[in-house]
């Protein structure tokens, strides 16, 4: 406890100064001297007065010296607090924003609960930047650091009597206290807009986003702790839906995330048994009626045997950093089956938006190309047009590694993102596949019709071979056929087939039954 030794040595000088008071004030009222004085006398044969003299001094300087030895101590004592006020304050608080840290944070929940008097009603806002591991990627640790200082002020300082958090990467929790009944939502959107100005660092311009959530104490917990794993709750439904949203807790929210929490930890566990599988769908050439080559389409098959789309798990894999690990594992897997398969036939495989962020991931995948031994002109990569509009530097970056090494590449689902035009003459693709909802309804609908002759015509002036996603009927295989769309795929041209479906022989009778 420092306080108790801050005090000791000046207890012990105030000590010996009143034991010095009571024995001067004892020798005085019952001279002392005197009796000592006879007692000398009595003894002179001794040399007891040099004895007492000698005594005297020493003690003098024994006086002097333990003053000194207290004064060394007492600075000793105030360096000791002074580190100690340092260590805990380190504990205490973020040394890059110097903002409280989490630790913190726990002692005033902590320190909330057994205040059984507080009537503070708080606002607990959690929030957390969207888009931030790009700016570490791609401009480095120190543009990142210096981002995260500048949110730190912005926050500070649009809550200055308030406390604001950082509990770790681009984590921020602000505690607010509240007064009269202010309007929160509006609180949060001021949050986004501070996060959401350019942050300028050596004439680079970054921008940001942020999800924030927020719930009320004691509305929404009767503990603080609670009301922040609510408010956490809700800044994580933001940030699912969206960039820049404000969301407040409503109990149904704890239902997503005890979901998402149990999806989470079965894919890891399923990623780890090897239980997600490729299963293979034809590639169909329209024109010779024959196949080219099957897309890999990850199937998770669960114990109890109920299949999880992959439009449910690859999004989950994404936010949990389990993708790369997933995607090596599938490409390895596809490779693998693929040598098993005629020559002639390619191997289409999804990558999905986030990993197109990841400067890396060319060069992991010719590695796993390299290593299963399957020459890159038999595999194609399909990306979507939202997976080169999200960071388009570092698509390009990737793309570019993939096509050097012979690897080709398809824009999937055409028609369904923002900028398809821009993306196909920014970017040099093999392929292009029209999204399955234009198929679905092009017979049916002149509209739907015309914008498939448009892209077949689009394709054919680029050089660009066009595939039709979701074939179902003979008459829509017929009508694109004859539109002169190269490539067909679909349920009528063949389901997604697990490899042991996949041999060659099956490949030669699909060919004569559509034949
Ligand atoms: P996609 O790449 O556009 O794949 C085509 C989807 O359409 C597949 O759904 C396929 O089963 C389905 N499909 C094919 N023919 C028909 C048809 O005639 N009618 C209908 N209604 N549907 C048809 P699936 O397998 O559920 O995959 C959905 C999406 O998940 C894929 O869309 C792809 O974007 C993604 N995906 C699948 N596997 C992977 C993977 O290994 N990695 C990544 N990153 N994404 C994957
Ligand atoms: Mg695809
Ligand atoms: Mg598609």
């Amino acid at each position: 406890m420092p306080r108790i030794h801050a005090t000791r040595p000046q207890m012990e000088i105030l000590a010996w100064l009143l034991i010095f008071l009571l024995l001067f004030c004892l020798s005085w009222r019952f001279h002392w001297h005197e009796e000592l004085d006879e007692f000398i006398e009595r003894h002179h044969q001794y040399p007891l007065d040099h004895a007492l003299l000698a005594l005297n001094i020493s003690g003098f300087l024994g006086l002097i010296y333990s003053a000194l030895r207290i004064r060394d101590l007492s600075r000793e004592v105030d360096r000791r607090l002074l580190a100690e006020k340092n260590v805990d304050w380190i504990a205490c608080h973020d040394t890059l924003t110097e903002l409280p840290n989490r630790r913190f944070l726990d002692s005033i929940c902590a320190r909330a609960m057994t205040d059984q008097r507080a009537e503070e009603t708080y606002a607990v806002f959690s929030i957390d930047l969207d888009a931030f591991k790009k700016v570490n990627d791609l401009l480095g640790h120190d543009h990142g650091d210096a981002v995260l200082k500048t949110v730190a002020q912005r926050l500070s300082s649009l809550f200055p009597r308030e406390h604001v958090f950082r509990l770790g990467g681009d984590e921020f929790v602000i505690l607010a206290r509240r007064i009269g009944n202010p309007d929160l939502v509006a609180l949060g959107n001021r949050i986004v807009n501070a996060i959401g100005k350019p942050f300028t660092f050596n004439g680079a311009a970054v921008d940001l986003g942020a999800s924030v959530g927020f719930a009320l104490y004691p509305e929404n917990g009767d503990e603080l702790g609670q009301v922040i794993r609510h408010s956490d709750c809700a800044m994580y439904v933001a940030k699912k839906q969206g960039r820049n949203l404000v969301k407040a807790f409503v109990p149904s929210m704890q239902d997503e995330l005890a979901k998402r929490i149990r999806i989470e930890g079965d894919l890891r566990a399923a990623i780890r048994k090897a239980e997600i599988v490729p299963y293979y769908q034809p590639l169909v050439d329209l024109k010779a009626n024959k196949i080219i080559g099957f897309e890999a389409l990850a199937r998770w098959k669960t114990a109890s045997g109920e299949f999880i789309p992959p439009s449910e798990f690859i999004p989950v894999a994404e936010e949990a950093g389990l993708i790369v690990e997933l995607t090596d594992q599938l490409l390895r897997c596809a490779c693998i089956d693929a040598l098993s398969w005629p020559s002639e036939l390619v191997l289409s495989f999804n990558l999905s938006p986030i990993q197109l962020s990841d400067r890396l991931l060319g060069l992991r995948i010719l590695k796993i190309l390299g290593d299963v031994g399957l020459p890159a002109h038999r595999v194609e990569f399909e990306v979507t047009e939202s997976a080169i509009i999200q960071d388009a530097v570092t698509a390009r970056i990737v793309l570019d590694d993939l096509v050097n090494a012979g690897v080709r590449i398809a824009l999937d689902d055409f028609g369904t993102g923002y900028s398809s035009l821009s993306q196909l003459s920014s970017y040099r693709f093999d392929k292009i596949k029209i999204d399955r909802s234009f198929i679905a309804s092009f017979e049916t609908n002149d509209k739907q019709d015309k914008v498939i002759k448009a892209i077949i015509a689009l394709g054919t002036g680029l050089g660009v071979t066009i595939t039709a996603e979701g074939i179902e009927e003979e008459s829509q295989r017929q009508r694109l056929q004859d539109l002169g769309c190269d490539i067909g795929q679909g349920y009528l041209l063949g389901r997604p087939a697990p490899i042991e479906e996949i041999t060659a022989d099956q490949i030669g009778t699909r060919i004569l039954q559509r034949g």
